[in-house]
């Protein structure tokens, strides 16, 4: 499997353990924003958190807003209701500087850990060590629980032992505070997690049969019009929803219904739904049905 497919798998594989929806960033698979040179994910893992919270925080770690755009700044990142977001599925910038070290039999050069490491960040303000579900200086139940699947699937996904997982501040001890837990508390959360296994076993994700552009799709609900890749997007929702087949109507055209019906799909997601297409929305569609692939 190329690293793009393993770390999407990872993803997948946390995600369905934690019970939890698995968003793909805009260009998470997209080649031209990669850091250059070799990469080995199968090195280590380390975790992170964000220091602030809110909808920023996704383009931030997109790259889209820092100084190394278009390079994204993480592999993962855990939002505070355990959201699972794969925010880049190849090499990027997250370590920086620190090391050597020898993590469980792979040696890391030193400065080099962007090379070796995969990476999850947690939303949080990270000034409090707590576990809780309404102070978000701290980390909820839901994060610890997502993060101890996905550095669980990492390990099974590389054959890795628990000791290859450990936090951003143990790569860069003089610089780095996160996370405010020691390595010893995820390394029990993850083992946890291995003894149990996945849920269910994560199969490779059936060839997708539609393509929906986000953008082509943003326009067509904005403006009207119809097109082909509108048909299972209605099916979908009606199923979702748990509408009368066909309500949205049979045709590929944006109708009345079908806004409202959009609109009503993104607040239960917990966006504020209005009727123009938002990437997390219609991801978590495409997760609902693996016949369709979303594209920017
Ligand atoms: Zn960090």
């Amino acid at each position: 499997m190329s690293v793009v497919a393993d770390l999407r798998s990872i993803g997948t594989d946390a995600a369905r353990s934690a019970g939890v929806t698995l968003l793909l960033a805009p260009q998470w698979d997209d080649p031209s924003c990669r850091a250059g040179g070799s990469y080995a994910p199968d090195s280590g893992f380390l975790v992170h958190h964000t220091a602030g919270v809110g909808a920023g925080v996704v383009d931030w770690l997109r790259g889209k807003t820092y100084q190394y755009k278009p390079i994204p700044a993480i592999q993962f990142c855990v939002r505070r209701d355990g959201t699972i977001v794969l925010i880049f599925a190849d090499k990027c910038y997250h370590a920086g500087a620190g090391g050597p070290e020898a993590l469980a039999g792979k040696y890391i050069p030193k400065d080099a850990g962007n090379s070796y490491f995969v990476g999850v960040e947690i939303e949080s303000r990270g000034t409090k060590r707590v576990v809780s579900e309404n102070d978000d200086r701290g980390i909820t139940p839901a994060q610890v629980n997502s993060v101890g699947h996905l550095a669980a699937a990492w390990c099974r996904r590389y054959g890795r032992p628990i000791t290859a997982v450990q936090n951003h501040k143990d790569w860069a001890p003089t610089r780095k505070i996160d996370t405010l837990w020691p390595a010893s508390f995820w390394r029990a959360e993850v083992s946890k997690r291995l003894a149990v296994g996945p849920q269910t076993p994560a199969a490779a994700p059936p060839a997708p049969d539609f393509t929906l552009s986000l953008s082509l799709f943003q326009k067509l609900m904005r403006e009207g019009g119809h097109h082909a890749s509108l048909l299972p997007v209605k099916r979908t929702l009606e199923r979702v929803l748990d509408l009368p087949k066909y309500d949205l109507g049979k045709g590929a055209k944006v109708n009345a219904k079908f806004r409202a019906a959009w609109a009503k799909y993104e607040s239960s997601l917990g966006l504020k739904g209005n009727a123009i297409p938002q990437w997390q929305s219609v991801n978590a569609l495409a997760e609902e049905n693996p016949k369709i692939k979303v594209v920017n």
